[in-house]
């Protein structure tokens, strides 16, 4: 083990005043074991990232802060979404790190994970991820869509470790790369892995969150699975191009058919027809100018270049 090595766990936290302090113990006490056990060094930090959060978060860093410089924290002015925070802390813990955690606020990731982490990085890993033995403490709606999820982004494409949330190891190198994308919309489970580099996994146990509730609403998760989808692949642009040859195809041979019929002196009665063709060729034109606009709509958020996070305040003190 390199006891040189500077950590810093990353925490992303939107209103979790209900279990920073049970966090910020749990978290403290595991540095400190690994500082004594010399696996990494007494520079080493707990990178808290507060979200724009409503409540006392921000005053609970501050307070941790205050007792102890291994706390250090970032306030975002405006709650722009864990993957944002996440990027704020990841890009901070570059600039002193030799690596960084990410690791959620609410304790649901096992902290021994951090363990296994550092092992991996010895061993000459760059990413390390967390990966969860199992879900049994996810609710049975949100195992079901998951699973749709990874299993829907690898079939389009999309390179993605199965059963991996935002707990991972970057080294310093993966960091640096990681700081040369320049999109704005930022999906991070999708673009770690572009990075290349070695790569190790560590299996941990995801248990329950410790205290308050989930800060993710039916709504958020969408949108992160929307952003993911489009971010990454063209996969549903190119779904419009088959259905239009599939319809030009079926419009071909209904040509051919009608006018053989009518050729025969038979002609075509089918009202219904008519107007159930309508609804479903009116319902695939719009689902596929929605589409569409969903790529339009994140190409103009990319076009304007708008910082990511704004940072309103810094409790940050360099070694
Ligand atoms: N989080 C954040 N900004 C948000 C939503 C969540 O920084 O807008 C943080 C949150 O504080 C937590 C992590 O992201 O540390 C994961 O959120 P949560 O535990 O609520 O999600 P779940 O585990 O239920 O998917
Ligand atoms: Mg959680």
């Amino acid at each position: 083990m390199k006891r040189d090595n500077i950590l810093y766990l990353v925490v992303p936290c939107y209103n979790e005043e209900e279990v920073l302090n049970i966090t910020s113990k749990a978290l403290y006490e595991k540095m400190k074991t690994l500082i004594k056990d010399n696996k990494i060094s007494k520079k080493s930090k707990i990178l808290f990232v507060d979200d724009g959060s409503k409540d006392k978060t921000w005053e609970l860093i501050t307070s941790f802060y205050n007792n102890d410089k291994m706390f250090q924290g970032i306030k975002l002015s405006h709650n722009k979404g864990s993957q944002n925070a996440l990027y704020a802390g990841l890009m901070f813990a570059r600039e002193n790190a030799d690596m960084a955690i990410c690791i959620e606020a609410d304790l649901q990731d096992d902290v021994n994970v951090i363990d296994k982490m550092l092992e991996e990085y010895d061993n000459g890993a760059e990413i390390v991820y967390g990966v969860r033995s199992s879900r049994k403490s996810d609710p049975f709606l949100k195992r079901i869509t998951a699973s749709a999820f990874y299993r829907f982004m690898n079939f389009i494409g999309v390179e993605m470790i199965v059963n991996h949330s935002e707990c991972r190891l970057l080294s310093k190198v993966a960091l640096d790369t990681l700081a040369q994308f320049s999109e704005t919309n930022i999906f991070l489970r999708g673009m770690i892995p572009q990075l290349g580099y070695k790569t190790a996994i560590a299996y941990y146990d995801r248990g329950e969150r410790k205290a308050g509730k989930s800060k993710f609403n039916f709504k958020k998760m969408m949108n992160f699975a929307m952003d993911g989808i489009i971010s990454f692949s063209i996969a549903p642009l190119r779904l419009i191009t088959v259905i239009g040859m599939l319809l030009f195809a079926i419009s071909i041979v209904s040509l051919l058919v009608t006018l053989i019929i009518n050729l025969c002196g038979t002609a075509i009665s089918g009202i219904t027809f008519i107007i159930l063709n309508m609804w479903v060729l009116t319902g695939i034109i719009l689902l596929s100018l929605g589409i569409i606009g969903e790529y339009i709509g994140k190409i103009q958020l990319e076009v304007k270049k708008r910082p990511r996070y704004i940072i309103e305040e810094k409790l940050i003190e360099k070694n």
